[in-house]
Order: C-alpha cells, then sequence, then structure tokens
C-alpha cells in the first residue's frame, strides 16, 4: 500500500481488493501514534476493512487484520520482493477495476514470501502469473513469426510482440535481448508445473540476474516505465559500487497491501 500523509493526522492508504481492484480511501487518525486502525494498515498487510462513503474517497471506519505479514516488514530481502510485487500490481492495474484473480495471486503470493519461502521462485511465479492474468502471457514453445516448436537454443526474445523468434525468423529483430537455454527451461518449468517445480530447481547466480532482467525488461515494456523496488534491493543489499548508496534510503513510494472491501 502506499502510505501519504493527508494532512496532520490522516492518510490516504491504497489497498488492494478483490471487489474494487486497487483502491484509494482515507484513514482519519492514522498517523496518530494512539491510532486504532493504525496497525491494520501497515505494509502488506492482509486485513478486513469496513468501510463508509466518503466525498471523494471512502473512509476507513473499522479494520481487524487476517495476517500481519511481520517477515515482509522485518527482512530486507522479502520487504524488497513484496514492494516490487506491490508496485508491478499499482502499476498494472486501473483504480477500482475489479480483479480478484491478481487480488488472489498477490494474497497468496505474498504469504509465501512471509513463510519464507524462496523469494526468488515467488517473485518469478507471480510475475509470470500477473503477465497471465493481464493478457501478457509470453510465449514459451513456439516462434511468434513462423510457429515452429523452439528449439534447445538461445532465442532472442521480441517484447513487443510477447515471445521468441526461431533461428529462420530471428532476421526480423535487431536488439532483442538473447535468452539462454536455461533460462528458458526454468520459464517453461514454472509455466507449466508452477511455483512447486521452480523452488526445487537449483538456480545458479548468473541465470538468476538472467531471468531477472528478462522479467524486469518485458515489465518495463508492458507498464511502459521502470520499476524501482528490486533495484533498490539490489542496491542495499550487493555491496557498494553499483548505485549509490542513498538509494536504499528511500523505500519505493507506492505498496498497495491486500485488504477486504465491504460486500
Ligand atoms: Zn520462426
Amino acid at each position: 500500500m502506499s502510505r501519504m500523509a493527508l494532512n496532520e493526522a490522516d492518510r490516504i492508504v491504497t489497498l488492494f481488493t478483490p471487489a474494487y481492484g486497487k483502491y484509494r480511501v482515507i484513514a482519519k487518525g492514522a498517523r496518530r501514534p494512539t491510532s486504532r486502525l493504525g496497525p491494520h494498515l501497515e505494509y502488506f498487510t492482509h486485513a478486513r476493512l469496513q468501510m463508509a462513503r466518503g466525498r471523494e474517497l471512502d473512509v476507513v471506519t473499522g479494520a481487524e487484520t487476517l495476517r500481519p505479514h511481520m517477515l515482509l516488514r522485518t527482512d530486507l530481502t522479502a520487504f524488497g520482493h513484496a514492494s516490487h510485487m506491490a508496485e508491478v500490481v499499482l502499476r498494472l492495474t486501473e483504480e477500482r477495476q475489479e480483479n480478484a484473480a491478481v487480488y488472489h495471486l498477490l494474497v497468496k503470493s505474498l504469504a509465501l514470501l512471509d513463510e519464507a519461502v524462496d523469494p526468488f521462485a515467488v517473485t518469478r511465479h507471480f510475475e509470470l502469473a500477473v503477465m497471465t492474468l493481464l493478457g501478457y502471457r509470453p510465449e514459451l514453445y513456439r516462434c511468434i513469426e513462423c510457429g515452429r516448436d523452439l528449439e534447445a537454443e538461445p532465442n532472442p526474445f521480441v517484447a513487443s510482440r510477447g515471445g521468441f523468434l526461431c533461428p529462420v525468423c530471428r532476421h526480423r529483430t535487431t536488439g532483442s535481448p538473447m535468452l539462454s537455454i536455461n533460462a528458458q527451461k526454468y520459464l517453461r518449468t514454472l509455466d507449466r508445473h508452477g511455483l512447486g517445480a521452480a523452488v526445487r530447481l537449483r538456480v545458479p547466480d548468473g541465470l538468476r540476474d538472467e531471468l531477472e532482467a528478462f522479467t524486469s525488461s518485458y515489465l518495463r515494456h508492458i507498464a511502459e516505465r521502470d520499476f524501482h523496488s528490486l533495484r533498490v534491493w539490489h542496491a542495499v543489499t550487493d555491496g557498494p559500487g553499483t548505485s549509490p548508496p542513498s538509494a536504499g534510503a528511500s523505500p519505493p513510494a507506492d505498496r498497495p497491501a491486500p485488504g477486504h472491501a465491504p460486500g
């Protein structure tokens, strides 16, 4: 969720809800240390909320935490990956547009991160699933030009067409990044066999970097903008040399948390 100070006492909070999708609400008094609502509106908290109609934004009148997801606020790696998921949902969905499938995916993925399941696998699974749910499923099996089955060889991925070109059709693209055989295999494993199979794979660092760069670049193409959360996490955890240390001091601006709206 993003939390924006409205005035001395109140906050505007961005929720992600099953019935209304991304949903901005006012939480009165939530900035006061004694607030009854405040603890239920922490980043990444899964909560059930009562709302009242407001003039522009609806107002939170009651809240109950279902899962606090404490690890997501205390462990830097879990926090970085949860922030990324929230950022993806925030950027790729519209305000007050119902998307229960994305909601359930986000709830499940945050819960897995909170249970300390491998953040790399959980996050790649989330990304592939969210792309599919929102209509950007990458074609992982056939050449997007001629339709032939892709062979086990490095192939270029054309983001604007959402798929790979085979060696015969490769000349139709310039500058599309090549994806290694193992990176393509990992994506197909996720797609065919799900997260359970992916967490059992041994993924060396180089392959992790390649897959993260691939999904980041495709998401950037889909959203037409950059995603910051994983970059901030790398800047903080990978040590000096990649970007200025101050980058780690400012958390990403917007993080929706799953929440229940009325009804
Ligand atoms: Zn082809």
